[in-house]
């Protein structure tokens, strides 16, 4: 636990909010379950804090990335069941589906720690039947099919194959067939709705089962695309599904972050002075510059130089200059010089800095702010639950 007093920078992690989200998406979707994607440490955030939130929220699913992920999350949920005495147990234990599947020789771990593997092709459905006639009983699965990623999942000739041997799937307790968008962030793109009908082809040729298909932005496409099971990341994290609709439409989920990094100090800088690594900024007048402790290493993207902004006093206050490794230069001129003081904090993410609006700035997607958060903020995770 790094010291407030001691850090750069406070972030803050709503857990009340990302609760809230979930159950807007599970209310929105039903009578499909929704799921929660937590893969990555829950895209930053920490999934050991994350996790229990939403399992407390009603939560029953769980979506991870890796093996060894599904393994830290089970041990998670079953030592925060421990020590809650959880009056939830009776729900039984939740399903953890690792998207990567089990490496092979793995398969013993996931039978003991209940980890639900991700089939991508047929020497998995292979490996697992065998483990599965190796404890002489069925044992549970999920199976992707590709219809249209070209990364994971049966392909469609894979496919196929297995529609017309059915009988390959003995020893396997099918949980869902799963597929995976490539456009969903873009309503518009015919790829959503050929997806669509390329999975429902598929699983009309195959034995029945749960089916999955949308993740956060395939939600907000339509209840076509639900199917039995929905699969949100980064929507339970604050982030718009359709971001490329901003800001037109506004972000239907709540934000869950705020990040404040402190000011070191303040300078007044004359006309055609430089600020920053290649002096990529020059002030055009008298300028007072604060100079905050949060750099690139803390996850604020280099590619924010000149670009990025940040709010102190309720100002937008832009980023001039290059974005250096612990250090970011913010114009503050416009800001009471009261208010622009060391020791306040500048609102790097929350209210008007959004996570879409920053990774609009930064060239990137929301995702990857999420994920590139640093290590050295003091961390306050605000716990919103009802009691
Ligand atoms: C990461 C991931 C998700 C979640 O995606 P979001 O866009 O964050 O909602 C769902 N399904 C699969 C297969 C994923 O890899």
């Amino acid at each position: 636990m790094i010291d407030r007093a001691l850090a750069g920078a406070t972030l803050a992690i709503d857990l009340g909010a990302i609760a809230a989200n979930w159950r807007q998406l599970r209310d929105r979707v039903a009578p499909a379950a929704c799921a929660a994607v937590v893969k990555a440490d829950a895209y930053g955030l920490g999934m050991e804090r994350v996790a229990p939130a939403l399992w407390r929220a009603g939560c029953e699913r769980f979506v991870v990335a890796t093996a060894e992920e599904g393994l830290a999350l089970r041990r998670c949920l079953s030592e925060w069941a421990a020590a809650a005495a959880d009056p939830a147990q009776s729900r039984g234990r939740p399903e953890i589906s690792v998207l990567a599947g089990a490496p092979r020789g793995a398969e013993a771990l996931f039978v003991a720690e209940e980890l639900l593997p991700v089939l991508n092709g047929p020497s998995d459905i292979e490996a697992w039947t065998a483990a599965a006639g190796r404890l002489d009983r069925a044992l549970p699965a999920a199976i992707h099919l590709d219809t249209g990623m070209s990364r994971l999942g049966l392909t469609p000739a894979e496919t196929d194959a297995l529609a017309g041997e059915p009988g390959r799937l003995a020893g396997i307790d099918l949980r869902f067939w799963m597929s995976h968008l490539a456009c969903a962030d873009d309503p518009e793109n015919p790829l959503n709705g050929e997806q669509l009908a390329e999975f429902e082809a598929a699983l009309a040729r195959l034995p029945r089962a749960a089916t999955s298909l949308a993740n956060s932005s395939g939600i907000f496409l339509g209840c076509r695309w639900y199917g039995d099971i929905v699969r949100p990341g980064v929507a339970l994290y604050g982030g718009h599904p359709h971001p490329g609709r901003l800001p037109a439409e506004p972000n239907p989920m709540a934000q869950v972050l705020h990040l404040e990094g402190r000011i070191l100090q303040v300078r007044e800088i004359d006309s055609g002075r430089s600020v920053g690594y290649g002096a990529t900024h020059r002030a055009d007048g008298r300028r007072r510059i604060a100079t905050v402790a949060v750099g690139y290493a803390d996850g604020l993207h280099r590619t924010l130089s000149n670009t990025g902004f940040g709010v102190l006093g309720g100002a937008s206050v832009p980023i001039v200059g290059r974005v250096s490794m612990d250090l970011v230069t913010f114009d503050v001129t416009t800001v009471p010089e009261a208010v622009a003081q060391p020791g306040a904090g500048v609102t790097l993410l929350g209210g008007e800095a959004s996570i879409d609006a920053v990774a609009r700035a930064a060239g990137t997607i929301a995702y990857e702010i999420l994920t590139s958060l640093g290590r050295r903020y003091h961390r306050v995770y605000l716990d919103g639950a009802p009691a």
